[in-house]
């Protein structure tokens, strides 16, 4: 009799399966928390190839971990340690089967890794927003799967708001095709829903019809120094008010970010003329000069009642870029300066000042010695909440404390009416805080939906929902 591994290479063929030499990356974890073990791993080419596996191992009685690019950051593409579950990899489904300029879409396969889309997009003069700083790396299958954010939300939505159609294949083999690219579509549940943020838990994504958007050329971008984040959210505020919406990106830092993107980096300098409490990196994405004149008059205006102290306004891209580098370069500026307790919480955005009070004054108390690192989505209501290693603390004697600094920042957050987790999902790693904080009613919910769509558990099931405890 022909085992599971053997009726799946007959599926995918040679080029399809990864041998044991090759298989370190697709199970460490991206973290290095967790390194997992897998039965096989198998990297299909096409819809009928995942169906066909999905049906093998239902068949079999295996469950099925689907990964993209193994970027995500709450260990929810990596198989278990038991070496019974088999990872399907989508990175051999990476075609663009069409683009339609003037319907403003795209349809994709799961396996396209996101910064060859964007470039896909520019080819025809459209803009992709979905930007993130793994997107040379990350996949739109795995980036539609955890409901990405990035850095211009704040303008363009979340990675679920870009999409107009899905094709799935389903917990038992069957392949849904909702590839509709209608920006109007009122037939019954909105299916595709289901799929967008369910961390492989529902159903495996194999294509999607993504929405596009003109290209902005020559967007305004700066960096200021902001008197205090109060100051911050009424300057996002004028800006879109002065550009009727238009404003991309407003990303907040802390001073001990900018000053670690700095130092840990080579080749970012300090834009600015000092290291201030609180940055923000500011982009208008629209066209031309009508974004500057908005964003310069703005600027002048806030730098006339005090609410910011220095500012540089990119003059060209290469500026402009330099910008940006300090910004996406935080979260590795950190790895380099020491371990780093971390965070991905969410408030309204009128209360983010209140936030980083909050959570500032508790994480002091909670370590002393602790560096805090915030930085992130402040346009969004996201912040990247971390506590990092003071070089005067071993890092196991500082990491014995991640378990009391997460659950006091996520008690802050949810007392806030905020997100435990905003953008990064529920993982493996956050099982725990979705069962404490989740209303029942909303649990139930999200059982029955697992119940109905995967009523075997085939698909990742140590991913997002807790085991029930009766
Ligand atoms: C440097 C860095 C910066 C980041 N910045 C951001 C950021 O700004 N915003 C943000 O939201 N995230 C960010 N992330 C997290 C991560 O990049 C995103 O979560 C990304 O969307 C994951 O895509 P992936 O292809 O790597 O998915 P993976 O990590 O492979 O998988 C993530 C989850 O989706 C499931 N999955 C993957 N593909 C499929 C599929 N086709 N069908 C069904 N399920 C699937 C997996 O099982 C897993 O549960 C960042 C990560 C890094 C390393």
């Amino acid at each position: 009799m022909m085992t599971l591994s053997s009726k799946l290479a007959a599926i995918v063929g040679p080029a399809g399966c990864v041998s044991v030499e090759d298989s370190a990356p697709y199970l460490q974890d991206r973290r290095g928390r967790f390194e997992g073990k897998a039965l096989c791993i198998v990297r299909p080419s096409s819809t009928q190839e995942v169906a066909r596996v999905v049906t093998a191992c239902v068949e079999a009685g295996v469950s099925i971990v689907p990964q993209g690019g193994n970027t995500g950051l709450v260990t929810g593409s990596v198989t278990d340690t038991t070496g019974e579950q088999v990872l399907l990899s989508l990175s051999r489904m990476n075609i663009v089967r069409e683009v339609d300029p003037l319907n403003f879409t795209m349809t994709v396969e799961a396996g396209c890794i996101l910064q060859d889309l964007q470039t896909a997009a520019e080819n025809v003069d459209r803009l992709l927003p979905l930007s993130l700083a793994a997107q040379g790396s990350c996949q739109i299958g795995g980036n539609l799967s955890t409901n990405a954010g990035g850095v211009q939300v704040l303008r363009y939505g979340n990675a679920r708001d870009l999409v107009l159609g899905l094709e799935v294949v389903l917990a038992d083999g069957r392949i849904w095709n909702g590839l509709r690219a209608l920006r109007k579509d009122n037939t019954g549940y909105d299916l595709k829903q289901c799929f967008l943020g369910a961390e492989g838990t529902l159903g495996i994504i194999t294509a999607a019809v993504l929405k596009l958007f003109p290209r902005p050329v020559d967007p305004a971008c700066a960096m200021v120094a902001v008197a205090s984040p109060e100051a911050a959210t009424k300057l996002l505020t004028r800006l879109q008010g002065a550009t009727g919406g238009l404003v991309s990106t407003f990303e907040y830092m802390n001073g001990e970010c900018v000053r670690g993107a700095v130092e840990a980096m080579d080749g970012n300098r300090n834009p600015l003329s000092d290291y201030y409490p609180h940055t923000a990196l500011i982009e208008i994405g629209a066209t031309g000069e009508a974004s500057m004149r908005a964003l310069e008059t703005t600027l002048e205006s806030a730098f006339e009642d005090g609410s910011i102290t220095d500012a540089v306004v990119a003059q060209n891209e290469t500026q402009r870029q330099a910008l940006w580098r300090i910004r996406e370069s935080i979260p590795e500026a950190q790895g380099r300066l020491g371990a780093g307790i971390k965070h991905d919480v969410s408030v309204a955005v009128s209360r983010v000042p209140e936030l980083l009070a909050r959570g500032s004054e508790l994480l002091n108390e909670l370590v002393p010695e602790g560096i805090v690192m915030a930085f992130g989505h402040m346009g969004d209501g996201n912040l990247h909440f971390n506590l990092n290693q003071p070089g005067s603390m071993p890092r196991d004697a500082f990491m014995s404390h991640a378990g009391r600094v997460n659950r006091a920042m996520h008690d802050l957050v949810m007392s806030m009416d905020g997100s435990f987790s905003a953008e990064h999902g529920i993982g493996t790693i956050k099982r725990d805080d979705l069962e404490r904080y989740a209303e029942p009613v909303e649990l139930g919910m999200m059982r029955a939906l697992k119940q109905a769509l995967d009523p075997m558990g085939t698909l990742n099931p140590q991913v997002m929902l807790p085991p029930k405890s009766d």
